[in-house]
């Protein structure tokens, strides 16, 4: 059984291999084609690609795989697919040259495992796709789940850069890689260098709640962007919330260029997955933050592949997390 530093040694090269291969088809606009899933998400030739080079990554390193990823081959099977499932080949030979199709096939479907168990991994290959799709922050998310806890967590960021004065909306030209164990602080790297001296990253010790920088999604579909102007505007924040896609907004909060991460549901009955936050939220908690739902519960990552115990996300530097979660059990039904 490899230890823990072993996992995560192997995690964050993993991430950090196919953050290049996504970067690649993100800029390749020909080549992302893309297809629509059941839940109408778009999905991408990176999605596939990334999942089938993380997985073959992490079983040649540690020997044995458990993988709950997001997607699956069987849509690619479909000959209407074929075209994208050829994208798809391509891109993983770019850095596997020597793989057939099936081989690629059944490297996406070691992600199939259910979520049955007691230690997995957990993958969103391409977290933040519509982000992807438009040009802007995207992140390969890997974190591992154990009885329950995330234990450790990689978020590759492609295109977020070190400059915090940079906007969200311009891909920086060397993306980061965040990374956690835990019980041992959370790190960054530049994403194409998993072998350079990280830096420990910390949440903001900023006091003001009035000037409290507050991000959330870009899309209004899975955040209530209009629930998080009320919060500002009863706590009399000052500042516009940023938005930007993805888990980046865990790791934007994590290195201290935000307060807090605002995810405020925006349907009764949508379940958050696992993947969406497994790696993020252990970065976030390990910099400083807290990390729970709009109730103030911890995420529970012990029921599967969803977080169903819980609505919603607040992230925050500890000492805003209260008011935040005053603000909410207020404004919110
Ligand atoms: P973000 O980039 O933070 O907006 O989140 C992207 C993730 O939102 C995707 O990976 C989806 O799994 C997830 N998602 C899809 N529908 C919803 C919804 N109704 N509420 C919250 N998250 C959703
Ligand atoms: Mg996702």
């Amino acid at each position: 059984m490899p230890s823990r530093e072993e996992m995560l040694k192997a995690a964050v090269q993993a991430v950090a291999a196919t953050c290049a291969v996504a970067r690649r088809v993100q800029l390749a606009t020909g080549s992302m084609q893309r297809m629509t899933k059941e839940d109408y998400s778009p999905v991408t030739v990176a999605d596939f690609a990334v999942q089938a080079l993380v997985a073959l990554h992490l079983q040649e390193a540690l020997g044995t795989l458990v993988l709950v990823g997001e997607e699956t081959a069987a849509d690619l099977h479909e000959p209407r697919s074929h075209g994208l499932r050829d994208a798809v080949v391509a891109a993983v030979r770019e850095i596997r040259p020597g793989l057939s199709t099936s081989q690629v096939m059944e490297a996406i479907d070691l992600g199939n495992h259910d979520a049955s168990g007691t230690a997995y991994w957990t993958l969103d290959p391409v977290d933040g796709t519509k982000g992807f799709l438009r040009g802007g922050q995207y992140a390969i998310s890997l974190g591992y789940i154990e009885d329950g806890e995330v234990v450790l967590g990689a978020l590759g960021c492609p295109n977020l850069g070190a400059d915090f004065a940079r906007p969200f909306d311009q891909p920086a030209p060397r993306g980061s890689l965040f990374y956690a164990q835990r019980g041992h602080g959370a790190f960054s790297l530049p994403d194409d260098a998993p072998a350079a001296a990280p830096t420990a990253i910390r949440v903001a010790a900023t006091a003001e709640l009035s000037t409290l920088r507050i991000c959330e999604s870009v899309e209004a579909g899975h955040s209530r962007i209009d629930d998080t102007q009320r919060i500002v505007d009863r706590l009399g924040i000052r500042g516009t919330p940023a938005r930007l896609d993805s888990q980046c907004k865990y790791a934007v909060v994590a290195r201290g260029q935000a307060d807090a991460y605002l995810r405020l549901p925006t349907r009764a009955d949508y379940q958050e997955k696992i993947w969406d936050h497994a790696a993020g939220a252990l970065i976030a908690a390990e910099a400083g933050a807290r990390v729970s739902d709009i109730e103030g519960k911890p995420l529970d990552f012990s029921q599967g592949e969803t977080l169903r115990r819980n609505r919603g996300v607040v992230c925050a530097a500890a000492h805003f997390h209260p008011p935040l979660l005053e603000a909410i059990a207020a404004l919110l039904p």
